[in-house]
This record gives C-alpha cells, structure tokens and sequence, in this order.
C-alpha cells in the first residue's frame, strides 16, 4: 500500500509518535501522546484543539523551541534530535520564522531592522528584490522607519510576517497570530500569510482557536489530550466550529 505514503521530498516538517511527559506518578502529564502528522511544502495548516490538547507543546517541538520525550522531529530534512544545541539554533535562524501573538518585536529597532535582524544574526546579506517583494506583500513601504511603538498592533504583526518571510525559512511556525488583533486587522495578517502560501509557495503551521482564522488554511488537524484526533481539508468556518464543538463535548481521556 504506498497511495498514502507521502515522499519525504514534500513534506517541510514531519513528526514521528512525538510524546512529551512532564512530571512523574501521579503528577504524570501527557503533554503529547504519540503524535504522527506531516506537514507539506507549500500548505498553510492549523492545528486547533481545547485548552491543554497539546497545541504549544507540539509546536515547540517542531519549531525545535522544545525536546520531545520520546519520537522524531524531522524540519526540512533534517532529524532534529541528531543536531546539537549550535546546529539547532542554526537551523531555527535560517530555516524556521516564526510570528508570536505578541508580535515579540524588538521596541528599539525600526521596522526595517526589526524585518532584517534573523538576517543579520545569521550573517547573511538581504535578498533586496526579495526584501521589497516581502515588505510590499505586507504593505510596509511606509512604515519602514517607524519604531513598534509607532505603529498600531496589525502594523506591528505585519512587520513581523515581514520578518518570518524575509530569511525565505524552509517553514514558518506561528503561534495564534491574530490573537491580539482586532478582526480587521487579523484579517489582514491571515490574508497575506495565505498570499505567501499562494505566490511564494511558504509552508505554514499556525496554532489558533478561532475558527476564522483556521478556514484560510489547507487543513485543519484537531489535537485532544495529546493526540491528533481529526483533521479537515479546505474546511469552512461552520465545519471547524462543529468539529470543535465536537472535541469539547466528547469524553474526556479516562472517562471513556
Ligand atoms: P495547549 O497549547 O493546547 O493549550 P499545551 O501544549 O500548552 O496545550 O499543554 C498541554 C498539557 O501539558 C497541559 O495539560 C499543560 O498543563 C501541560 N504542560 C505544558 N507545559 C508544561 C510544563 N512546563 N510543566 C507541566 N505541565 C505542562
């Protein structure tokens, strides 16, 4: 049976039976429990699920934040549990952007400096056509000397997809992005990470609970107590918010 199997050449990121424990005994907490997904070159994921599911932590150890328990982490090729902590914050700079709800920009930057410090922490020199091809996707053109402080939460966000695209990263991880903006706003972050996916062909995997934002992706996978439980292709609002309705109402793990 290989119609299923997906070549390894696709796939941006991909995690084999990830399990992350804390604590011991009683206290035991199953962060993630066997978790299997891969994630394609070129698609815009989410992964959703309630409170405690697993989200963050599965996406920490992905984005190579967080160490797994147990199980593999493979970004772009590459087995992260084989690589030492030099390597892996190489491979976080160069290979991985990332966009925080809190939009996490440095308060003394500009916003160019701010699109260009992975770059120059890396070592490397901006890609020009590249740099204004990213700051016109996100309309920043006249925002580029302005300071965070300067510019208003969608503006901040904005300059910090600028920032996750600008190092042109094997796959970008963001961690409920519209989560402190207004809908129009959120809207606008979520419709120019949907045109990175569509125009640059970007891989994206973003953590959210709000359903719009999760109908601009591809798919949808839905985690509960540690485990991918579903997931939806091109799924519409209405559909996500009945899947999640779905995993809040089902018995919980141990009562089943
Ligand atoms: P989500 O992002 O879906 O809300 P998390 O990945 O943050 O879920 O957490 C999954 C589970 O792991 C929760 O039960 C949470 O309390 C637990 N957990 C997360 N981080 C820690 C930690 N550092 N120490 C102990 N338990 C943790």
């Amino acid at each position: 049976m290989t119609g299923t199997t997906t070549p390894t050449s696709t796939v941006a990121a991909r995690a084999v039976d990830l399990h992350k424990t804390y604590g011991s005994g009683d206290s035991e907490v199953r962060a993630l429990d066997g978790v299997t997904v891969d994630f394609h070159q070129g698609e815009f994921t989410a992964i959703m699920g309630p409170s405690g599911s697993g989200k963050s932590t599965l996406m920490h150890c992905l984005a190579a934040l967080d160490t797994p328990t147990s199980g593999s982490v493979v970004v772009d090729g590459v087995e992260l549990g084989s690589l030492n902590d030099k390597a892996l914050t190489r491979l976080r700079r160069e290979r991985i952007g990332f966009v925080f709800q809190a939009f996490n920009l440095i308060p003394t930057l500009t916003a160019k400096e701010n699109i260009l410090l992975p770059l120059d922490l890396a070592g490397h020199k901006p890609d020009r056509a590249w740099f204004d091809t990213v700051v016109d996707t996100v309309g920043l053109r006249d925002r580029l000397g302005h300071r965070p402080s300067e510019m208003s939460g969608g503006q901040q966000q904005r300059v910090a997809c600028a920032r996750a695209l600008v190092s042109q990263p094997s796959i970008v991880f963001a961690d409920e992005p519209t989560g402190n903006l207004d809908s129009t706003s959120g809207a606008e972050v979520l419709g120019f990470l949907r045109r990175s996916v569509e125009e640059f062909g970007q891989t994206i995997v973003m953590v959210t609970h709000d359903a719009v934002a999760a109908s601009y992706c591809d798919r949808v996978v839905f985690l509960r107590d540690g485990r991918i439980v579903d997931e939806l292709a091109h799924p519409s609002r209405e559909q996500i918010l009945e899947h999640m309705a779905s995993l809040q109402t089902a018995p919980a793990r141990g009562e089943r």
